[in-house]
């Protein structure tokens, strides 16, 4: 493997300055990497011309001394991102070919600091899933294997599954994503990655394809916490043309970054500590002890509505899924199935272009909001998610950060618990409750499992907090010397 594909993305951004080899280098070295990693389908489309021109825009820029935050540096894009002229699917066949004529706007904000746009990378269709299997175009496989059988294939979590098999297989030196429920930080765990979730707002939706609007967020899959503080930095930013987005300045969280706890008070949720497997369990203690070595103090602390996060989610989600899917009838974008009247064409194209999983968010969502069933599951959903906020603000009267678990096992196989899709929503029990109070969430790789994969450690802070995020994460990475950059070539 390319010695140009172990570099962090910060220290790329350096050796870029300093002129040490040039982006068209850089960009050929990750091509030509996607192209022997290709059997692993994290890429959905590949646009090598374009990161070609783009880097060679770059290098002209760097000559002459104008680089900018991420001048020449190669990116993965989820294909939930629009971006203007290159097809975007969200993995669903309903999409078919749609080229968009517009650029969402966490990727201009990339652009305009000067990145590189590999390709689109895959993912569960329509972000639904936690295993990168409901994608049309097929499963990603995760580049990290089982010891005991490096045969076996194994998932790369999901939602984002793509951006996290790329990343960690060197195929991207970053990569955007989003999280719903859990989408950015449990593939980052399955992978080995940090994965940040920000403050609902602080990353504008305009120009995501939508999912659940009022959960989702966009945020980047890293190798080291730094490049997670450059990455949300430079995709986050207010934005006129969404309302929700935060009219709040975006601190250098980079600059800033220091890793540092001393005095910092980190609670431990019982209700997320009662069932672990033993070796999730020690994961934690490992973490708690790292922390309190570093300055932190450890408090136990209580969010009682825990229990009803899961529930609560996957009825809150489904439901603004139903109304946002709404929109793909075969008439404005994407495929189209005709039929003899209009009922029948909106049918046929929607029969032919969701997966099942889609089809089962849709039926539930429906369900919860028709006449009769709304008051008694998305009323009480909405109620309970009010609780799960007070739940978070209490909380955070006593300490400054959470920690927990980012998923309750490491990364399972490709072929495991697809019959079952309670099983698969259970994987989210550790990360939806972050999305339904809208507060930052971040996951950092903190160890490996008995037979040598991946497990990553979970820190939620108060809205606005993502600066202490990073900064004991920074505690995290320095203690756990995970084995991140250079591993999976
Ligand atoms: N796995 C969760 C779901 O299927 C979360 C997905 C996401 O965060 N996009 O809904």
């Amino acid at each position: 493997m390319s010695d140009l594909l172990k570099l962090s993305l910060v220290d790329a951004v350096k050796a870029l300055t300093e002129k040490k080899f040039t982006s068209v280098e850089l960009t050929k070295a990750y091509l030509a990497q996607m192209e022997s990693k290709r059997a692993l389908n994290a890429y959905v489309l590949e646009t090598p011309g374009i990161a070609l021109d783009q880097a060679k825009a770059a290098d002209i820029r760097l000559q002459k001394g104008e680089g900018r935050t991420l001048e020449g540096i190669p990116l993965g894009i989820k294909d939930l991102f629009c971006t203007k002229g290159i097809r975007t699917t969200a993995c669903s066949k309903i999409l078919g070919n749609f080229i968009p004529p517009y650029e969402s706007t966490v990727t201009q904000n990339l652009w305009d600091k000067g990145a590189v746009c590999l390709g689109k990378t895959n993912m569960d269709e329509f972000a639904m899933g936690s295993s990168n299997i409901t994608s049309y175009f097929g499963p990603v496989e995760n580049p990290w294997k089982r010891r005991s059988d490096p045969s076996f294939k194994l998932v790369p979590g999901g939602s984002s599954g793509g951006s996290a098999s790329a990343v960690a297989a060197s195929m991207a030196i970053a990569a955007t994503a989003s999280d719903t429920g859990g989408s950015i930080r449990q593939p980052a765990a399955f992978c080995g990655l940090v994965g940040i979730k920000p403050t609902y707002g602080l990353c504008s939706r305009w120009g995501m394809i939508a999912f659940a609007s009022s959960l989702d967020q966009a945020g980047p899959l890293t190798r080291t916490v730094a490049d997670a503080a450059l990455m949300l930095q430079s995709m986050a930013g207010f934005d006129e043309k969404e309302a929700t987005s935060l009219n709040v300045e975006i601190p250098n969280y980079l600059a800033n970054l220091k890793a540092d706890v001393k005095g910092l008070k980190i609670g431990i949720p019982l209700e997320y500590t009662d069932k672990l497997s033993p070796r999730i369990r020690t994961l934690l203690e490992d973490g708690m002890r790292w922390l309190k070595d570093a300055g932190a103090e450890i408090r136990e602390i209580s969010l009682k509505t825990t229990p009803y996060a899961l529930p609560t989610y996957y009825i809150i989600a489904p439901a603004e899924a139903s109304a946002n899917l709404a929109r793909y009838d075969g008439v404005r974008y994407g495929a189209r199935v005709d039929g003899a009247s209009l009922d029948d064409l909106y049918e046929n194209t929607r029969t032919a272009g969701f997966g099942d999983e889609v089809k089962r968010r849709i039926m539930i969502g429906t369900y919860v909001l028709s006449a009769g069933y709304y008051d008694a599951y998305y009323i009480r959903a909405q109620k309970v998610r009010q609780l799960i906020v007070q739940d978070f603000a209490r909380a955070f009267s006593d300490v400054d950060v959470i920690l927990t678990p980012t998923t309750p096992t490491a990364a399972f196989g490709i072929d495991e618990k697809v019959t079952d899709p309670v099983a698969m929503y259970l994987n989210d029990i550790f990360t939806v409750t972050a999305n339904m109070a809208g507060l930052p969430g971040m996951s950092v790789p903190a160890g490996l499992d008995d037979d040598g994969l991946p497990l990553g450690l979970q820190l939620i802070g108060p809205a606005l907090s993502e600066q202490h995020l990073f900064n004991t994460a920074a505690v995290i990475e320095a203690a756990a010397n995970f084995p991140v950059l250079g591993q999976k070539d």
